[in-house]
This record gives C-alpha cells, structure tokens and sequence, in this order.
C-alpha cells in the first residue's frame, strides 16, 4: 500500500503489523461490542465482510455482526496493499493481492477470538489529557485558517487537536492491568515514502513499546511482541490534515520555506518536503511514536478520584448505518443540498508534504490542465451535472462513474456509534480533517447527552478509517482551496454535512431507544470480482552447496557494548534465503536473537516484530542466472544491540524461511543460524 509509489517494493519488516481487538460485554444485558485497531493503511469493507463469515462459522449469528463489529486502521503507510476492494486503491499493488487480504482476515479474526475466549470481569477507566505541542502539526494550515474564526477559536488547541483519550482495563480478579485503547490524531507517515520495510509506524512503535513494558512489569522475564498478554492500541483518530512531520515542510534544494498555499518550491511538488523530529525517518517514528506511549503511560497512572480520571459506567450499545452517499439529500434549515458521486481532483495527485506526488500536479488546483483532462476523458468523462456538484474541484479521475474491472470508489459507506457507559466511538470510513473531526463530536455530543447519568458528561472520541475507506473529510470552507484532502473529499463541498446528519441520525437512534436504525443496502461483496496481476512467488532455489539458511556472510565474533559508534553494535548476519512470501509466519518470525543460559538452551531474546531488529530479504542475486532470470535469493538479519537493555552473554542469530520445491510446488520449512558470538 505504501504511499501508492510505484517504486515503493516490499523488501523486509521493521515492525510486524498487529490486529489488537477489545471485546465490551454488558454483564447485565449481554449486549457485546468489539472495536479492532489493525496496524495498516485503512480498513476494507471486503475485509470485514470476510471476518465476519468467519466468526459466524465459528459462533453462530448471535455474537458478532455488521452492527456491533469495528474495525479501524492506524494509517500505517508502511504496509502490504490489495486488500481494499476498490481499484483506485488497488492501482500499485496491481489490483487485488490474495495473501495480504488473508493475512488481514485471519489476522483480526485471531484477535476477536483471543479478546473474546478471555473476557473477564473488569473496570474501565477513561482518562484525557493534553499531549502538548510537538507530537503533531497541521499540514494544510492556510485551509484551516479559512473556516470561521468565530469557530476557530473555540479551540485552543489551534489547528491539530492535542487531546489523547484513553481507555484502561483493570481485571476485577486480581488487579492487574488487561489492556489499554486510545485515540489521539496524527498520521502514520514518520517513515515516508523510500521507506520499503513492513512498519507499524508511530503508532505501531507506541503499542509495542507499552505492551513490552507492561508485560515483561507483570510477568517477569523477556515479553516478545505480539505475544500479550496485556494489549496496548494506539487507534487513529481525526488524523486528516495531522502529520507527525513536527518540523513542518522545506524545500529539499534550498532548505528554503515552501510556498504556503501550494506547497511547492519553484512551481513543484516533489520538492517541498516535511521533516520529522529526528536525523532520519525511523529516529522521527521512534520520537513521535515514544510521545504518545509516554503520554499513554502517564494516563494509565492516573488513579480514580484522580483529575481528568473517571470511571466508565453505563450500558453497552451500537447503532450501524449503510449510506449510499451520492443519493443522500440532505436537509439544512429547509433547504435540500445533495451529494455527488465520488471524485477525485487534481491535488489529490500533488500528494502532501508527506508524500509528495508525481507529474507536476500541485496542491490548491482550482482550474485543470488541458492534457491530464484528456487522459481523464479516456479514463471517464465527467457530466456537466457532475462537474457543477464537484465544485470548486477540478476532476481528475471521476471515480464515482467507473466500473472496469470493478467500482473505483465506494458510494455506500459505513456509519456506526458504539457506546460504552459516558464514552462514544464514532467510527467514520474516512480520514477527518482537524475541524470536520470537531464538527461531528459536537453533533453527537448534544444528541446522546440526555442517555447519561446527572453527574456523567458524554466523552465523544472519533475512530478514523473504521469498516471501509473512503478517502478525506474536510469542512465546507476547506474544500474552497482544494489542497490534498479537499481533493480527495469524493462525495463533493457537502461531504461532511452528509456525515453529520446521517451521525445525528444513529445518536437519536441510540437517545431514544430506536433500534435497528434504518439502513440502505450494503456495498456488494466484490471478492469473486477481484482481479489479480501481482505474480505468484517463483520456486526457489540455492547453489550447489549452499542450502536454504547457510551462512553467507557470518557475525563477528564479540560485540562490545561501551562502543559509541552504533555501526560497531550492529550485529548481522548473511544467509541463503526463499521468498519470504511462501509463508508470511504470522504470530512468529523470520529472525530470532537468541541468547544461551548455563545450561546450553538457547532461548529467544527478539523476533523480527522488535524494533531493535530488522529483516531484508534480496532477490535476484545471481544475475547471471543461465535461463536469464532468477531464484536465487539472499536474508540480511540485523540487530542494533541497545547498550541499555542488553546483558552481556552468548547469543547468535537465526534464520527461518520457508521454500518453495521446483517440481511440486511445495513449501518447506529450513532454519539457519550464525555461529555464536560474545556480547561484552
Ligand atoms: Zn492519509
């Protein structure tokens, strides 16, 4: 999925993606929901649409369905695409990718099982706070400024919201700590787009480093990651225009300001690129993500009776809607304003200044260009009527009209409300802008507040690219200036109104005890529709004499830790390598450190999930291969030994891969490892 570069090709993981799930149960009236936070670009419809057969094979229709089911992603631009249904999002990854969606489904599946079979009694507390100023910036500010300054400042925060609200679960057993879920608003661009390593980003960096910590506290010994217990998720918010980018962005060339409005430098797009905080992009994931998990940590300290603690209590509840958004009409003070079928314009090809795009599009295009309309004609012409209900955007591809090979766009998209005592997630498919975000918190706000208790107030949180994707959210004035998420605002200028009306909507529902609420029909499963081109893996193979996991390149004997110079901790080691993409090893590694006791057993100390290790799979070494192309391949494992947390021993690395046979196409398991060596 990346940043949809082209050039952007998997070579290896940094961080393994994770699925973390809560289930709520209401012990009174067994009303249960779930909300499932994935490590990844965005939720898809066809994904949950696959979970949710799977764990009605497994329970019956009676425990887990559309309504009471969410499923959000942390905007990760680091991770595998081709699970999303619809071929705009489908592009780079060349259409759809069998293996990714799987891994998705089984992923979250695995995960609801595992929250669900282990549900206990607990308590929950929800905590709020400010994280302070420099964990995220707005990345189009000058369109900020254009909504009403009457509402602008009702906002001290300014242009980003900077509020963390946290969910802690506290076993009622024994007191220890179950989980913890939150929702704070930033994007998942700290590694940009050259990046090509599986990365959870700084959201996935926050999780991991909590739960390592809150595990290895309450259990004792080495906590690996993804193992639990304890289970921390960092889920997106309104992240729309929020970039973790803190140093804002420059020309590349000159170091110069970009100009504001346009974010380019001399004309151009590529140019004008945001800095994160640190010296390169993982020293910019690992400061962002460590602000949010030290800011976590701290709300989780807070005690009830405590400031800006309070205990959660009330019902559980949901209301589910399916909106087919071009046909919505929609009613403000008398008047009926409509919505359009989806579109995107030209910013939306300029990229941000996370991300810049390609082809010399810019952002604030309010007027095409001649050739690109052509290359849209062929595309898809866009009617006069449409052209007029998308304006002010000029349309690049009109999505909302195409069909081959199947729908570039979603028209009907997910709207759901879950309720947990005074707390509301309002799940939208969409990434809201900072102020659209703050407009439909406040709609929800007033509508549920006569469901509470007298001296319980209604904390209203935002859960961003929850059950589908549909792209950006801005407000009315925002999408005047048609920067990036203007453009990408499908549904046309009345988007947002679409979604706060049909929110209000469910929050009645919920206010006056009206359930199911209404609904359009589903979007269709497209699953048999999807097209694949991405080329299954080739058979693999190794040279005579070197089998599947030999050393190729060996570690050095010792390793000190009082080097100052981290290339003279950098352990790594070389190995004949299969395709990693034979078996993805969810919930297990390619990589293992081990370390050995006094007895010789040699027990694991890292996993290609830890940050501190990382996995490059290389392709195509033997370019001179006799047939003109390649099986052969190549593992680089490497571990930055942290001087802090590493005790001095005996350790080695190993390699485990899985390779595919030449003649019947079977996949077998090998393991290799390094010799040993001494950290001292
Ligand atoms: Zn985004």
């Amino acid at each position: 999925m990346g940043y949809a570069v082209p050039s952007q090709r998997g070579s290896g993981i940094h961080l393994r993606l994770r699925s973390r799930a809560f289930v709520f149960e209401d012990p009174e009236t067994g009303q249960l929901v779930c909300y499932v936070s994935v490590d990844g670009g965005m939720a898809s419809d066809m994904v949950k649409m696959r979970v949710l057969e799977m764990l009605q094979e497994k329970y019956g229709g009676e425990v887990f369905f559309d309504e009471n089911v969410a499923i959000s992603g942390t905007h990760s631009h680091s991770g595998p695409g081709g699970y999303l249904a619809y071929v705009l999002y489908q592009t780079t990854s060349l259409g759809f990718v069998e293996e990714t969606f799987n891994a998705w489904c089984t992923g979250i599946y695995e995960s609801i099982i595992k929250a669900y079979e282990g549900r206990e009694p607990a308590s929950i507390f929800l905590s709020e706070g400010n994280i302070g100023d420099d964990a995220n910036i707005n990345r189009s500010p000058t369109s900020y400024m254009l909504n009403p300054e009457e509402e602008r400042s009702m906002y001290p925060d300014g242009d980003t919201d900077k509020i963390m609200s946290l969910l802690k679960f506290v076993s009622k057993g024994d007191g220890r700590l179950l989980g913890m879920l939150n929702w704070f608003a930033v994007h998942g661009t700290s590694m940009n787009n050259t990046n090509t390593l599986v990365s959870g980003d700084n959201k996935g960096y926050a999780g991991y480093v909590v739960e390592k910590e809150i595990n290895e506290k309450q259990q004792g010994g080495v906590a690996l990651p993804g193992d639990g217990p304890f289970v921390a998720s960092f889920a997106s918010s309104n992240l729309g225009d929020v970039s973790p980018n803190t140093l804002g962005p420059r020309c590349i060339d000159t170091g110069e300001p970009c100009d504001g409005s346009t974010s380019t430098c001399n004309g151009r797009c590529e140019k004008c690129i945001a800095f994160g905080p640190g010296e390169d992009m993982f020293e910019s994931t690992r400061i962002i993500g460590s602000k949010q998990a030290k800011f976590a940590l701290k709300l989780m300290q807070l005690e009830e009776g405590q400031e800006n603690v309070e205990k959660v209590l009330g019902p559980i509840d949901y209301r589910h809607t399916y909106v087919n958004f071009p046909r919505l009409n929609i009613t403000m003070n008398g008047d009926k304003v409509r919505l359009c079928d989806a579109a995107m314009g030209y910013a939306f090809a300029a990229g941000t200044t996370d991300g810049p795009g390609m082809f010399g599009f810019t952002q604030g295009e309010s007027s095409g260009n001649p050739f690109w309309d052509r290359v849209r004609n062929f595309l898809e012409e866009p009617t006069e009527e449409q052209i007029k209900c998308q304006h002010p955007k000029p349309i690049l591809i009109n999505t909302g009209s195409m069909e081959k090979p199947y729908a570039w766009d979603p028209a009907t998209i997910p709207l759901q409300i879950l309720r947990i005592g005074q707390v509301f997630i309002v799940c939208v498919p969409s990434e809201l802008t900072t102020m659209s975000g703050r407009r439909i918190r406040s709609t929800v706000r007033d509508l549920v507040a006569p469901l509470l208790e007298e001296n319980q107030v209604a904390h209203v949180v935002l859960s961003g690219l929850t059950n589908g994707y549909s792209s950006y959210v801005t407000t009315k004035e925002e999408y005047s200036a048609q920067r990036y998420e203007a453009a990408s605002t499908i549904f046309g200028p009345n988007t947002l109104l679409g979604y706060q009306q049909e929110l209000a909507r469910l929050a009645k529902d919920m206010a006056t005890g009206k359930s199911p609420s209404d609904t359009d029909f589903p979007p269709p499963n497209m699953l048999r529709d999807m097209v694949q081109m991405m080329p299954l893996p080739h058979p693999d193979r190794h040279p005579i004499g070197k089998e599947f996991g030999a050393v190729l390149n060996d570690v050095k004997s010792e390793y000190s830790l009082r080097s100052t110079d981290k290339t003279d901790r950098t352990v790594t080691a070389v190995f004949q390598a299969a395709n990693p993409r034979n078996n993805q090893r969810t919930q297990g590694s390619y990589l293992t450190v081990e370390s050995v006791d006094a007895d010789g057993h040699w027990s694991v100390w890292m996993t290609d999930g830890d940050w501190d290790t990382k996995f490059h799979w290389q392709a195509g070494i033997d370019e001179k291969d006799a047939f003109g192309f390649s099986r052969l391949s190549k593992a680089t494992l490497e571990w930055i030994i942290d001087p802090e947390s590493t005790p001095v021993g005996t350790y080695r690395l190993c390699y485990s891969g899985d390779h595919k046979t030449m003649v019947t196409g079977e996949v077998k398991a090998f393991t290799g490892c390094s010799s040993e060596f001494e950290i001292v």
